[in-house]
Formats: structure tokens, C-alpha cells, sequence
């Protein structure tokens, strides 16, 4: 049987395999047209793999090459085929065995139970709030996650009835259907607002409410939000950049060679931005430079990665955003790729939380639960990767048909976070596996096993906890970690899973 695998699978490619584009294509009028005239004519002649991979190029052909996170916003969430706002309408499904991967809370139920009662802590640790308190997750895929928590939420009366409303943040119309019929049944309708679309739980009858941004969720200053995001960072476009060797011109060319010149032609480092242009028409594996990995795994990329022959809009301002990416500028080749969409994310949630300038709250109050894949403390690199009926294969082939997803920087969401609020603190990140450990991940399912009488769904409950835990190359609980924004309490009070308890 074909394992069903995770999206945090490394692919090993990209920036390792970009191209260097020796000179700037587009430098000068005349070579500009060249270009756009004879690849015009050459892709007239060419069949594409998807329909947006045909409106890529043709793009790419008019502006010149594409910044990675224009790339990846259009292979996600483009209106015509983007792989979550186009896939069910292409007849296929993201998840589960006839899907491209699986995530931990289709692996099972005990993620999101767990995951539920975390935030009945928070809300017990808060001084259980008898009203306006807003449950809300943004990218909820099946809805799977939500499903488990409002189960479990709802034995906890005096909670569900502090509930206003229950937001989802969701781009795919087809998965806002898919979610609003686990949540609130096939029969219960949905209809449409000025905010969003508006339908009624299953669980306590609470109302929910779907929007496309996390914006258009309405802001007061008097509601308690408790956020929820998994596996939702990593689906943001990225921004990535490397540090080269810029050789200088001298002013005057025919003194180049003059000793007295020749200080002028220091190489200053800058940041250069990594860009999307179309692959040359017959080019395989090797001309592209895939690595080996790739190569049994799905078809030649139809585009390519390639360094920017010159200052782009993006090279010059966000490299000079964070102090831990300046401190990298002197390092010849360092490459960072940088998430400007989960920073907006982190500061909003950190903001609804702690209050901000524009929006003040008198007293912060609610918790942000982040869970999701990358490093601990370090900026991400080279972590684009491609997912395809759960196989690797290129983020440059098939796009819209193929999911891609990154790396996620914690660090900077912790950043972005204290920036946005004086009034939050963020705690984490800390391994899946510690986490779910410490919320009691094996008692649950060792109970939920002694209820089964099948053997086989005995094994199955164990396997799958194992999975969601287990720190090995393959298993989730190292690889994934999870992240939590609170009230500012000075650091004296730890949220459970983090070190802490609750606190009545
Ligand atoms: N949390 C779910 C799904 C993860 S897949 C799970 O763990 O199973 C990513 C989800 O985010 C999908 O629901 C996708 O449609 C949604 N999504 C991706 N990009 C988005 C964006 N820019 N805005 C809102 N939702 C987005």
C-alpha cells in the first residue's frame, strides 16, 4: 500500500538548482522586445501542462521574470486553476488517500480534541469569560480540526455559551462547501452577507462564519479571539533572496584598468531576489540541473528558478526589514527566503489579542495557536518544495495541479507579533511531539482504545498517535512545532503544552 505522506516532506530543490541569469535580460528596450517576440512565437507552438502554466508564461513574457511569491500566490490561489481554489473544480481533493498529502488532524481525531481542550485552558486560565469570546481558524481545509474542537468544546457548557460566533478564514469556495457540511450538515444552508457567507453548527447551534481574509472578520476591541492556524503558514507565498558579488563599473571605462581605478572595482555584496521564468522548450532534468531526487518523481519543470540580474522592488526593501537578515548581507551566497504574508498574519492575530495603536483594547485577552513545519530559530532556505498524489515532485511542473508549501519561520512570526502589540507574549516554539505530549496525547488514545473492541482499530488509534509524535526523520513531532500568542503576563503564566498548566 502507497503511505500517505505529510506535506513537511523536503524536496531538496530550488535555489540549489536556480539558474544565473548572466546579464539583465531586460536591460534595454531592444533586447526587451527580442525577448518577448520570439518566446511569444516559440510558446505559441508549445502545450502546456495546466491552463495557468500557459497564463505564467504569458504574463512572464509581457513584465519579464516573476518573484517567486507571485508565482506561488498564482499556483495557490489563482482564480483560474490555483491548487486551492481550483482543485475540486478540476474534480480532484488535497487530502487523504485519493488526495496529495495527508495532515494531523486527518491522521486523527485526537489532534483536534487536544488541540480544543488547549483552548478551554486558555479560556479557564482567563478567567472564563461569560461572553464575546470568537473561536476562529484560518485555513480549514476539510474542516476536520474545528469538527474535533467543537466536539469537545461542547462539553464544556459554560464556554460554548461565552461563544459570539465562529470565523473561518478560507480562499477555496469549494472547501468553504466541504466545511460548512461536516460543520453544520449537507441540509443547513449558507447564505451570503456583506462579510462572508453565514451558516449554524452542529455542535450548540453556534453561528459560523466564513470569510476570505482574516481582515473582513469584524474587530472589537471587547471580544476574546481564540485563533487557530495549522498548516496554514506554510501555504503563503515567499520572497527569496540571495547575497552576490555585485562587480562594480568603473565610471569612466577606459580608465578601467588604471591602478588609480582600480578600487572602484570592488565587489559590493547585495541582496538579489530569486525570480520565475519560463524552462527553455525541450529541456530535461539534467539541462535544468534537477537534482537526482527529483528526476523519478513527475514531470520536467516547466519553469525555472533563476537569481535576478538586478535590483528588484522586493531585494531592495525586505532584506533590510529584520536585523537577522542584515546580520547575513557580508556572507557571500547566503540566501534567506522571507514570508511577508505570515507577517501581516502574526501581527493580526497579535493585534486582536494585545490590542495595537489603531485598534486599542483595554485589557488583552484571547490566544493564538500556530502549529506547523520549520526551524526553531533559523531562517528558512532552498524549503520549497512540490506535493503530487502524495509524491515529491517539482513546485515548478504542473502548476495549480501541484500543492506547494515552505518552510515556516517561526522566529519571525514571533517577531512580527511583538512588533504589532505591546500587549501580547508569544510563547514556543516548541516540538508537536513535546506538545502533545504534555497535553496528554497517550492517555487519550489509550482510552479511546480500551473503547474499541476491533483489534485493528486498537492498532490503528496507536499507529497514528505514534505518528503525530514520533521525533524521527518520518515521524511528525520533531519536524512540526507548535507556537502560542497570549496576553502579556510578564512570562508568569505558561500556557499548557508549553511548559505550563492551567490556572483557574
Ligand atoms: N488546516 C487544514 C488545511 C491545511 S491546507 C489541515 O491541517 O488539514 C491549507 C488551507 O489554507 C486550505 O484550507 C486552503 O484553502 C487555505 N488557504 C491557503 N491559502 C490561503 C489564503 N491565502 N487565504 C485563506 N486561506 C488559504
Amino acid at each position: 500500500m502507497r503511505s500517505m505522506i505529510t506535506r513537511a516532506a523536503r524536496c531538496g530543490l530550488t535555489n540549489s538548482s536556480a539558474t544565473k541569469l548572466a546579464r539583465p535580460v531586460w536591460s534595454s528596450c531592444q533586447s526587451y522586445r527580442h525577448f518577448t517576440a520570439t518566446a511569444a512565437k516559440r510558446d505559441e507552438e508549445r502545450k502546456w501542462s495546466t491552463p495557468l502554466a500557459k497564463q505564467l508564461t504569458e504574463a512572464i513574457n509581457t513584465t519579464g521574470p516573476i518573484p517567486l511569491a507571485s508565482y506561488m500566490r498564482m499556483c495557490l490561489t489563482s482564480d483560474t486553476g490555483g491548487y486551492y481554489t481550483g482543485a475540486i473544480q478540476q474534480g480532484r481533493d488535497q487530502f487523504g488517500k485519493k488526495g496529495d498529502f495527508i495532515t494531523s488532524p486527518e491522521i486523527s481525531q485526537i489532534f483536534g480534541e487536544l488541540i480544543g481542550i488547549w483552548f478551554v485552558a486558555e479560556w479557564i486560565s482567563q478567567g472564563r469569560p461569560r461572553s464575546g469570546v470568537e473561536l476562529m481558524e484560518v485555513g480549514p481545509g476539510r474542516g476536520t480540526l474545528m469538527d474535533d474542537m467543537l466536539r469537545t468544546i461542547k462539553n464544556f457548557p459554560d464556554m460554548v455559551s461565552s461563544i459570539d460566533a465562529i470565523y473561518m478564514v478560507e480562499a477555496s469556495p469549494e472547501l468553504r462547501v466541504a466545511q460548512k457540511n461536516l460543520l453544520c450538515g449537507e441540509d443547513t444552508p449558507l447564505t451570503e452577507s456583506k462579510i462572508g457567507y453565514h451558516s449554524t453548527s452542529k455542535y450548540a447551534n453556534l453561528p459560523i462564519v466564513w470569510t476570505e481574509t482574516i481582515q473582513a472578520v469584524p474587530k472589537e476591541a471587547s471580544k476574546t479571539p481564540f485563533i487557530v492556524a495549522h498548516e496554514f503558514f506554510d501555504a503563503l507565498p515567499i520572497h527569496a533572496f540571495q547575497v552576490v558579488d555585485v562587480p562594480q563599473q568603473p565610471a569612466d571605462p577606459s580608465k578601467a584598468d588604471s591602478p588609480s581605478k582600480s578600487k572602484a572595482n570592488t565587489s559590493p555584496l547585495q541582496w538579489r531576489e530569486m525570480v520565475v521564468a519560463p524552462a527553455p522548450p525541450g529541456s530535461t532534468h539534467d539541462s535544468l540541473g534537477t537534482p537526482k531526487l527529483e528526476r523519478h518523481d513527475g514531470p520536467v519543470p516547466e519553469f525555472q528558478l533563476a537569481v535576478s540580474p538586478s535590483a528588484t522592488r522586493h531585494s531592495m526593501y525586505v532584506p533590510e526589514s529584520s536585523p537577522r537578515y542584515k546580520a547575513l548581507k557580508s556572507t557571500p551566497n547566503a540566501l534567506i527566503e522571507v514570508c511577508p504574508d505570515a507577517y501581516l498574519y502574526a501581527a493580526e492575530f497579535a493585534a486582536r489579542i494585545g490590542g495595537s495603536a489603531q485598534h486599542p483594547k483595554e485589557r488583552a485577552s484571547g490566544a493564538a495557536l500556530i502549529l506547523d513545519y520549520g526551524p526553531s530559530d533559523t531562517i528558512p532556505v532552498n524549503s520549497l518544495r512540490g506535493i503530487k498524489g502524495h509524491k515529491r515532485v517539482s513546485p515548478f511542473s504542473e502548476p495549480g495541479l501541484v500543492d506547494l508549501s515552505v518552510d515556516v519561520d517561526f522566529m519571525a512570526i514571533a517577531e512580527a507579533s511583538m512588533i504589532a502589540s505591546e500587549g501580547i507574549e508569544v510563547h514556543g516554539p516548541v516540538n508537536q511531539g513535546d506538545f502533545l505530549e504534555a497535553m496528554g496525547i497517550q492517555q487519550r488514545a489509550q482510552y479511546l482504545a480500551k473503547k474499541v473492541g476491533d483489534e485493528a482499530k486498537k492498532q490503528e488509534i496507536e499507529t497514528s498517535c505514534q505518528r503525530l509524535v514520533d521525533r524521527g526523520p518520518n515521524g511528525m513531532g520533531k519536524l512540526y512545532k507548535a507556537l502560542a500568542i497570549l496576553p502579556e503576563n510578564e512570562g508568569r503564566r505558561r500556557p499548557t503544552g508549553f511548559g505550563g498548566d492551567v490556572s483557574a
